[in-house]
């Protein structure tokens, strides 16, 4: 497709921290608010793409992630591969994401061949004319630059869980920017304008409840093409 400029992006600038991981998901945590979850649930079909093949359990986990994430937003997250799945469902949102470059935790013997320095711009959306296009972009390789010297001491199952869980954390940074149509920043939480690695490797970093707020009251697909429908922000 036309070249498009990328502006939308998140640049991680913290340095490299020492953190302890601990393989939990916090489950229960929103049962506590369950009553207040909004009715209505809206879908978000992701198309995903990878440069390299993502191993079932770091897949699995990068999923289930997304959808903890989204989930408080009453967004319900369903998956495709384009190369199969060339049906639109019917859905509120799409959007397809791309995994860029050898998404998984960097090769011990590949670890110092690059120079660790930031910032890092870890992900980003397209933007066309000022508007976010549907088009997620996750750049592994800054990933495993920003990640891999905190990764690498840790066994390889806990690496490979904690990378998917940060994929996951930066597709659901880049969606909050094609749902919410937005191109600000939040001042916590996964929709910050900059992650540290303690975030990206924390066992509890989401989105704040504004931003939540914010994601379950953005207009669904429908309400933007009555808004837009003279306006082709893909061609230009
Ligand atoms: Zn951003």
């Amino acid at each position: 497709m036309v070249a498009v400029p990328r502006v939308a992006h998140i640049f991680a600038l913290a340095g490299v921290l020492s953190v302890s991981m601990c393989i939990c998901r916090p489950e229960s945590i929103p049962s506590a608010d369950a009553t207040s979850l909004p009715s209505h649930e809206k879908k978000l079909v992701i198309f995903l793409t990878s440069d390299s093949a993502i191993a079932p359990a770091a897949s699995s986990e990068m999923k289930q992630e997304l959808s903890h994430l989204l989930q408080p937003a009453a967004i319900h997250v369903e998956w495709q591969d384009p190369a199969v799945d060339r049906d639109a469902a019917e859905n509120d949102y799409s959007a397809l994401v791309r995994l860029r470059g050898s998404c998984r935790p960097t090769e011990p013997s590949a670890r110092f061949e690059h120079a660790v320095s930031g910032p890092f711009t870890l992900a980003s959306s397209a933007v066309a004319d000022g508007v976010v296009l549907p088009f997620g972009d996750i750049d592994c390789a800054a990933l495993n630059s920003f990640l891999g010297p905190s990764l690498w001491k840790e066994p390889e199952t806990v690496q490979e869980f904690v990378y998917a869980r940060a994929v996951a954390r930066l597709m659901a940074h880049e969606l909050y920017h094609v749902i919410g149509q937005t191109h600000g920043h939040a001042r916590n939480g996964v929709a910050e304008p900059s992650f540290t690695v303690a975030e990206l490797l924390s066992d509890h970093f989401e989105f704040t409840e504004t931003t939540l707020s914010e994601l379950h009251a953005s207009p669904d697909v429908a309400e933007y093409s009555e808004r837009t429908d003279s306006d082709d922000a893909s061609g230009k």
